[in-house]
């Protein structure tokens, strides 16, 4: 396991290896020393099989117990804050994210509920309410960031498209054994 700890973006992110041990990880702490305070995203390059990636990560700041400003990853899926992102299918994502992304290429057909859950995890994070209001909010929660007020919305709109989908399928589902 090469990649944790050499270098605040592993010495090997160039391999992703196959297995779920030995997927890299990228630590805030590792950079804490090296980024600015206030900085709002980190861009960084990655190599690829075939070509050189350009990945964006967007960092968040949050006040520390002791004084001064602790920071952390935002995952790009859940938008949670973390500590570590891991890297696996070309994607730096939250351990549970990535454990919900494999999941649902296990489940076919009914993820509805999965969905759902996803759904309420952002609209709660976007402070609204009512689910079936509108699909998407025009305005942004007070000490929101400006960037992640826009993935956010993007992601619902996405999930909830995703979701009319699902439904669709299974409803064709019961109509043809009915
Ligand atoms: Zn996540």
């Amino acid at each position: 396991m090469g990649g944790y700890g050499s270098g605040p973006y592993g010495a090997g992110l160039k391999t992703p290896k196959k297995t779920v041990e030995q997927y890299r990880s990228i630590n805030i702490k590792q950079l804490k020393t090296i980024i600015n305070s206030d900085i709002k995203e980190l861009s960084f390059t990655i190599s690829g099989v075939d070509k050189e990636q350009e990945r964006i990560l967007l960092i968040d700041w949050t006040n520390s117990n002791f004084g001064g400003k602790r920071p952390w990853f935002l995952c790009p899926w859940c938008t949670e804050r973390r500590v570590k992102l891991y890297y696996k299918d070309q994607a730096f994502l939250c351990k549970n994210c990535h454990g919900l992304a494999y999941r649902r290429t296990q489940i076919s057909g009914d993820c509805i509920a999965e969905i759902d859950w996803e759904i309420q995890k952002i609209q709660r994070r976007l402070e609204i309410s009512n689910l079936e209001e509108y699909t998407a909010p025009l305005f942004k929660p007070k000490n929101m960031h400006q960037v992640t007020f826009f993935q956010l919305r993007m992601k619902l709109i996405d999930l909830k498209e995703k979701r009319a989908q699902e439904w669709i399928n299974k409803a064709e589902k019961v109509l043809n054994i009915i």
